[in-house]
């Protein structure tokens, strides 16, 4: 998915980016990730006053672990992109952005790395199969989603021990100067 600056001159419009982009490579940097479909790309690029301004949406599905349940899930994945190139060098004017516009060397951009990233921040932080997932049961593994186990009747009510400790009050009374 090559974006090539100069089809940009003279279209103030800018210029629709679509495509397919395959980004596997997410899926083996994040282990709450299983996998990830290709990612539907709908960008516009446009020109702006020397910038280059590529903004849009992603939209795939992806493959997550529950972090709870450990069960595998599909879930649609949409999220929007905004990148800013500049022709390499780039004098700022000592403006300081977080995010600053990525100077470029030559007339092509490859875009996919772009939207391998923008598919990572959109990533569920802990990934769960559903709001209220019930996890596994801490004592027999099982998958408590799918009914209780058995084990929460055995067990019983944690208590708190008592904080019967003794306090040995240490009478130390031992500093004599003069
Ligand atoms: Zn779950
Ligand atoms: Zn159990």
């Amino acid at each position: 998915m090559k974006l090539m600056l100069h089809d940009l001159r003279g279209r103030p419009e800018g210029m629709a980016v679509r495509g397919r982009a395959s980004v596997d490579d997410v899926a083996r940097r994040d282990c709450s990730l299983v996998a990830v479909e290709p990612v539907d790309v709908e960008l516009r690029a446009s020109e702006v006053s020397g910038m280059y301004v590529v903004e849009g949406t992603l939209r795939t599905r992806a493959a997550y672990r529950c972090s709870r349940c450990l069960t595998e899930f599909w879930e649609p994945l949409e999220t929007t992109f905004k990148e800013r190139f500049v022709r390499a060098p780039w004098h700022d004017d000592g403006v300081a952005e977080d995010d600053e516009p990525v100077p470029l060397d030559g007339d092509e951009v490859d875009l996919v790395p772009y939207v391998e990233q923008a598919v990572v921040l959109a990533l569920p932080w802990r990934p769960l199969c559903r709001p209220q997932c019930a996890g596994l049961c801490p004592e027999c593994g099982a998958n408590l989603n799918k009914g209780p186990c058995g084990c929460s009747d055995k067990a019983t009510d944690p208590r708190w021990e008592k904080l019967g400790e003794l306090w040995k009050g240490i009478s130390g009374s031992s500093g004599g100067s003069g």
